[in-house]
């Protein structure tokens, strides 16, 4: 077992997966347009947030779905939402810059929520076009009462952002209370009564419209707690005069990006053997992303996202609206709809799954001669260019051949190190041992699927001047595949890109 190559293959749906198997257009766009290259696929983010959409309706809830920007930079992700339902679709912002963008890609004003911490100018502007601000502090709150009286706006519809949570313990099933995630951001819950004072004198500035939070965790749980605290805590609200309509429980309802659970399990198996000195390290110099070995026991966490999921994204939402809240007992969605409030979703990283690819050419391909021979494979790109390492995601490239079909002599499977474009002897693509289907050769393309999610452009730079990477937007006309430079995307360029 020990020398099967441990797969960890993405898992791909139907216009990415397709689009994977066009090499000769990939090549040609790679050829014209550099490495790396970024590729979306607009219409699957439409396609995303009508899932959303389904899950709502399936509920009986009213409400709508945020995109959190900041998972990616794209106009063309951004136009080809503005281009959904208005009442349904909205942008999460959270910088100037990024309401900037939101505007100009046809988002009008009252389908952006502001998040996040905010200066002064952010906040103007979020009043100034009539966004709703999603208020990070009571400071905040001040701040943008004064801004708006003293400039003569119109009252701004705000959320209060809550967090601190954990003063109710959680129960991780094996009778261990443990404390839920301390959030920067965010009014703590047992600070309220002073976020509702001010918020009733400030009433003629701001109008209170509801409760958020957004925990970055994995965990149902604990987010079916929170959504139920800020129901409770909008009764207190409408006990004293104000007139909350919404919930928005922010983002996080995470992606599968493996096809198979088994190869997943085998690997997070292996990497704990590894630690332990029972087999051969999987990753570069034995890294152990977290893990350790402490007298033959293995200690601590893996620093990794659960890179198998049997739910996500919609199917995530739809759960935790359907598992009974723990004090009231019923389903959220029950308590949403008992209370006529909205629901609001901010989803980053869910609402771009399966939404585009990142592109390297393999430079190099040298074999050391150590036992075993070890593989380096250098590629036009660097870890900012595609950081599904720093985020923990762990999943294989896909090997796309320059031309025609494989060599016979250069079949069988092989463990190779990716290896980036800057003289940095940390500059690995990722510190695991990646297995192909064969050994790549200079001029071949690595594609790394699904990474419009953060994994994009969240972290490129320009050290040493190497190029940043270009993004295209594409679509399938027929049999064939077209592109255009992300900036030149509108949702008329072709008319399957039409909003249904
Ligand atoms: C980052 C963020 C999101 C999106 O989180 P995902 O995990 O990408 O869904 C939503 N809301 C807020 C406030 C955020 O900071």
């Amino acid at each position: 077992m020990d020398g099967a190559p441990l797969y960890l293959r993405p898992r791909l749906e139907p216009p990415l997966a397709a689009l994977l198997e066009a090499g000769p257009f990939l090549h040609s766009l790679a050829d014209a347009l550099g490495s790396p290259l970024n590729v979306l696929l607009p219409d699957v983010v439409a396609e995303n947030a009508a899932r959303f959409r389904a899950v709502y309706r399936r509920h009986h809830l009213t409400g709508r779905v945020y995109f959190a920007h900041k998972a990616n930079r794209s106009s063309a992700l951004l136009r080809r939402l503005a281009a959904e339902e208005s009442r349904s679709v909205g942008v999460d912002v959270a910088s100037t810059g990024e309401l900037q963008h939101a505007l100009s890609c046809g988002f009008t004003g009252d389908r952006v929520m502001a998040t996040g911490p905010k200066d002064a100018g952010f906040l103007w502007l979020a009043a100034r076009v009539g966004a709703t601000v999603n208020l990070d502090s009571l400071g905040e709150l001040e701040q943008l009462a004064s801004l708006v009286r003293g400039h003569g706006m119109e009252r701004v519809e705000v959320l209060v952002r809550l967090s601190g949570f954990e003063s109710d313990s959680v129960s991780d099933g094996a009778g261990t209370r443990m404390l839920s995630r301390r959030s920067r951001f965010g009014t703590p819950v047992r600070d309220v009564d002073a976020l509702w004072k001010a918020l009733e004198r400030h009433a003629d500035a701001v109008e209170l419209i509801g409760a958020a939070y957004h925990l970055d965790t994995t965990g149902a749980e604990e987010k079916a707690r929170a959504l139920e605290r800020c129901v409770l805590l909008l009764d207190d609200c409408r006990a004293r005069g104000l007139t909350p309509r919404a919930v928005d429980i922010g983002g996080g309802f995470g992606v599968g990006y493996l096809a198979d659970a088994d190869e997943w399990e085998r690997w997070t198996t292996a990497l704990s053997e590894a630690v332990l000195g029972e087999r051969a390290p999987l990753t570069w110099r034995g890294h152990g992303y977290g893990l350790r070995n402490e007298g033959g026991t293995v200690r601590g966490t893996a620093a990794l996202y659960p890179a198998h999921r049997t739910t996500a994204g919609p199917g995530y939402l739809d759960e935790l609206l359907s598992r009974p809240a723990p004090v009231l007992g019923r389903p959220p969605a029950t308590l949403l709809l008992e209370h006529l409030h909205d629901l609001h979703i901010e989803p980053g990283r869910a609402l771009v799954d399966q939404c585009g690819l990142s592109l390297a050419r393999v430079l190099e391909v040298s074999t050391a001669g150590d036992e075993p021979a070890r593989h380096l494979v250098r590629l036009g790109m660097n870890a900012g260019d595609v950081s599904l390492e720093e985020h923990g995601v762990l999943v294989d490239p896909v090997l796309i051949p320059r031309e025609g079909p494989q060599e016979p002599e250069q079949t069988g499977p092989v463990g190779v190190h990716l290896v980036g474009n800057l003289c940095l002897e940390a500059d690995l693509i990722t510190r695991r041992t990646v297995f192909l289907p064969r050994l790549p050769r200079a001029g071949d393309l690595l594609a790394f699927a699904n990474t419009a999610g953060y994994a994009m452009d969240f972290r490129a730079h320009h050290a040493q001047r190497q190029p940043a990477a270009r993004t295209v937007a594409v679509h399938k006309d027929g049999a064939t595949w077209r592109w255009c430079p992300d900036e030149d995307y509108w949702p008329t360029t072709h008319p399957q890109g039409a909003p249904s």
